[in-house]
């Protein structure tokens, strides 16, 4: 291959993204990762304790993640999400056993409007009118001030719904970025609603089927390669340096920066990018055998949020847990199982072969406040451009805007 290298920095969902976009047009692309691995914050890996290869956090998908699924057909990957049928989410509630089913269809307004057996336990039909608040809600609005806080539907379905979305209390989370969700799923009907999940694990799906299809097309992987430095000049990066002094780019190249924030700041200096964020802790259990048919249900009343099931391991995610993430992992493998033997209803089984992840800047915190630092993928130099689940997307920090992140930057590589 000849012509112009696009040089990616950081084999996330964002870097992979751009470099897919970027190959299937016959563009030359060098991925430079600092990790040993690819697939940044959604990746899987083999755990010693469990015997099982899993993933660094339940990660779950819409139908209505278009990009996402882009990616997916291009990648070759596309059958490899599962899923209900039908837009189907399943609640329990840990303290009163109360189970409650919630189905995004055309119906589900009309049904829970004028019939109590299509309504959350305890909520009223003026509740869910309130969803229509979303349309219209400003910059500076929360999730809660729109939303909530002080009634059923909230606490049963909109809180656990935003703080999965958002990995931030739905008390300070950005409503705008909750409505666009919401405008690209529930507004759409039933299909683009349905959740997802990977069948084999994130790094099935989304990474290795990537890198093959990169490398097939001669797209040189360099992993451990830490960016260390951009040598700018004349109002362009010049040079890279990866620890043995800058190399130089030649005139038509250009550079993708998929860095985490704070990564990218150090690297750009006068950057305004997130400096707040928010952990997710997952707890891994494996289980005596395998429990077929169950994918993942939301739970209230505990410590657990979303327990998700995948042959005979059960994961259970705990988002916006800055709290939790400082206790000791005893502890809270403790907690987490006692919620996941109650959920499966397994009895007083001992605490199993476990694993807990704390994934301390799991994303930045998606307040109103946060949002307006999020920078376009523009940057002042001309062969520079920015990709992450951190710009400025319009979307929350999501997988879905890590890919569309990617192809943006892509986009502008190929006007440059
Ligand atoms: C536990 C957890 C649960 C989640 N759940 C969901 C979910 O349910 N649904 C959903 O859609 N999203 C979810 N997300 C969010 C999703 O994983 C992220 O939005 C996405 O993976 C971000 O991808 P990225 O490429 O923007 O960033 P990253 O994955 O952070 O990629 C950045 C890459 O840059 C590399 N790097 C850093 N510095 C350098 C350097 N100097 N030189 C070279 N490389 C460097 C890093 O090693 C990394 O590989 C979750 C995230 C976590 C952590």
């Amino acid at each position: 291959m000849t012509g112009p290298i696009t040089h990616i920095i950081g084999a996330g969902m964002s870097g992979l993204s751009a470099a897919v976009s970027l190959i299937k047009t016959g563009h030359r692309v060098v991925v430079h990762e600092s990790a040993g691995h690819a697939g940044g914050r959604c990746r899987s890996f083999h755990d010693e304790a469990l015997g099982r290869r899993i993933d660094n956090g339940n990660h779950l998908l819409l139908g209505g993640n278009r990009a996402a699924h882009a990616y997916l057909k291009d990648i070759g990957a596309e059958a490899s999400l599962t899923g209900p049928e039908r837009a189907e989410f399943h609640f329990l509630d840990l303290k009163t056993a109360e189970r409650w089913t919630v189905t995004l269809d055309a119906g589900f307004l009309p049904k829970a409007v004028f019939s109590k057996a299509g309504r959350v336990p305890g909520s009223r039909p003026l509740d869910y009118l309130k969803a229509f608040r979303l349309a219209w809600a400003g910059g500076e609005t929360t999730v809660a001030q729109c939303l909530g806080p002080d009634n059923a539907l909230f606490r049963r379905f909109w809180e656990p719904i935003s703080v999965a979305i958002l990995n931030t209390a739905a008390q300070e989370g950005a409503a705008s970025l909750l409505s666009t969700v919401m405008r690209e799923t529930l507004f759409r009907g039933q299909a683009a609603c349905r959740p997802l999940i990977a069948k084999r694990g994130l790094s099935d799906s989304f990474v290795d089927p990537a890198v093959r299809f990169l490398e097939g097309r001669g797209a040189d992987f360099r992993l451990n390669n830490r960016l260390r430095g951009l040598n700018i000049g004349d109002a362009r990066v010049a040079g890279l340096d990866f620890g043995d002094g800058p190399a130089a780019l030649d005139d038509g190249d250009t550079v993708v920066l998929a860095v985490p924030p704070p990564v990218a700041a150090g690297l750009l200096p006068g950057l305004e990018v997130p400096g707040e964020f928010r952990a997710i802790v997952n707890g891994h259990f494996r289980l005596e055998r395998k429990i077929e048919g169950f994918s993942f249900l939301g739970l209230s009343g505990g410590l657990g949020q979303w327990l998700f099931v995948r042959g005979d391991v059960a994961s259970v995610t705990v988002s916006a847990a800055d709290d939790l993430a400082e206790e000791d992992n005893a502890s809270i493998a403790g907690r987490l199982w006692a919620d996941v033997a109650l959920a499966l209803g397994l009895g007083a089984v001992p605490l199993p072969p476990h694993r807990i992840v704390k994934e301390k800047r799991a994303t930045f915190a998606q307040t109103p406040e946060q949002e307006k630092r999020r920078p376009g993928a523009r940057t002042g130099l001309k062969n520079l451009f920015l990709a992450g689940d951190w710009t400025a997307t319009g979307l929350p920090a999501t997988i879905e805007g890590s890919i569309r992140s990617g192809r943006t930057a892509a986009d502008l590589v190929l006007k440059t």
